[in-house]
């Protein structure tokens, strides 16, 4: 299978040029894709009891770790896990609390993996006329088995306005104080796509799109909460010195509108010294390195999982399971797996199978 993999991209999320424009295409395009798919579980379908049928067959589920036909009484669960979901997250979710709350699977490719995160634009958004947050559009390069160089993370920092507001602090310090406040967010990969924005829907945390389908066969348990570029991303929101800067000039020029309105573009000279500075850092191996800011992101996301319902093991399970099903070599298996492709159509099958090859590593 290893052989089959095309050779990784080289490495351009540094480069600014044209970068916001393919961020809104590849939206646009995730967003006409997901209006055409069918085998969606809608909340009212959900919320009616009775298990949809999707091509001639029962709707099918990952729940309790095998590929299965659901029955009424897992659509009872997933509606409890759905409740307990959005109660988990009433307060919102800041970036600390992202990194603490996710799978240490997904901590580990995000420090290993993920080696470039550049803050590229930031932009006031209005809601009624008024400034109701600051979104800040992120780049990061993606994993060795990507299709694609890049991945764009928006960040939407809800405390913004208070800050403009708060002219007792510089904009240094209000930066300092934002990053710790509540935030959204989206990624464009299909891990965030396809396992995280359902619950980042629910728990109302997303930017951008919503995912009101419920993730029954990637990730029934509702585990997690972010793929590794967004985990970068919040190891760096967090402690990063470059973004708490980028957010200081976002913030002293809303202070400079009055009302906090405005945006600003990332230079492609700092971005370039930004990767080049975060090129020279090693991706595993000692804990300190001297580079204080850099040594402080990583620990972060070391740090031992606080999660309440992380059950890695059962998803690990459920790969295992699916993957003897794709080997078997029996009719048997066959027609489990031509079932599995028709249930979720030959896309989403590649992904999910790519995804649990990641899922390994
Ligand atoms: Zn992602």
């Amino acid at each position: 299978m290893a052989g089959a993999r095309r050779p990784a991209p080289a490495n351009n999320a540094a480069n600014l040029k044209g970068a916001a424009a393919e961020a809104r295409k590849v939206q646009s395009e995730q967003l006409s894709e997901r209006a055409k798919a069918e085998n969606i579980l809608s909340p009212e379908q959900m919320r009616s009891g009775n298990v949809p049928v999707n091509a001639g067959g029962l709707m099918m589920t990952m729940l309790g770790g095998e590929l299965r036909p659901m029955t009424s009484d897992d659509l009872a669960q997933l509606r409890q896990k759905a409740r307990e979901l959005g109660r988990r997250f009433e307060g919102g979710i800041t970036a600390r609390q992202v990194v603490d709350m996710s799978l240490s699977e997904d901590r580990k490719r995000a420090r290993t993996q993920i080696t470039t995160v550049i803050p590229a634009g930031a932009r006031a958004m209005k809601q009624g006329g008024k400034v109701s947050a600051l979104e800040v559009r992120f780049m990061t390069n993606a994993g060795p088995d990507s299709d694609v160089s890049r991945h764009h993370v928006m960040v939407e920092f809800t405390g913004y306005l208070e800050q403009v507001i708060a002219g007792e602090d510089t904009a240094q310090r209000a930066a300092v104080k934002l990053r710790k406040k509540g935030i959204r967010f989206n990624c464009d990969c299909g891990r965030h796509r396809y396992w995280y924005r359902y619950l980042a829907t629910v728990g109302d945390y997303n930017a951008g799109p919503r995912e009101d389908g419920f993730p029954k066969i990637r990730n029934p348990n509702l585990v997690g909460v972010a793929c590794k570029h967004v985990l970068r991303v919040m190891s760096e929101i967090d402690a990063g010195n470059s973004v708490q800067m980028f957010l200081a000039r976002a913030i002293e020029k809303g202070r400079k509108s009055g009302d906090g309105s405005g945006h600003i573009r990332q230079l492609q000279k700092e971005a370039d010294r930004m990767a080049d500075k975060q090129a020279a850092r090693p991706t595993g191996g000692r804990a300190v390195t001297g580079d204080r800011e850099f040594d402080r992101s990583r620990a972060s996301l070391r740090k031992a999982s606080r999660a309440t319902k992380t059950k890695p093991d059962k998803l690990a399970n459920g790969s295992k399971k699916l993957e003897v099903l794709a080997k078997m070599n029996t009719a048997d298996g066959d027609a489990a797996f031509k079932r599995m492709v028709a249930e979720m159509g030959i896309g989403r099958a590649e992904e999910l199978i790519a995804g649990l090859r990641n899922a390994k590593k």
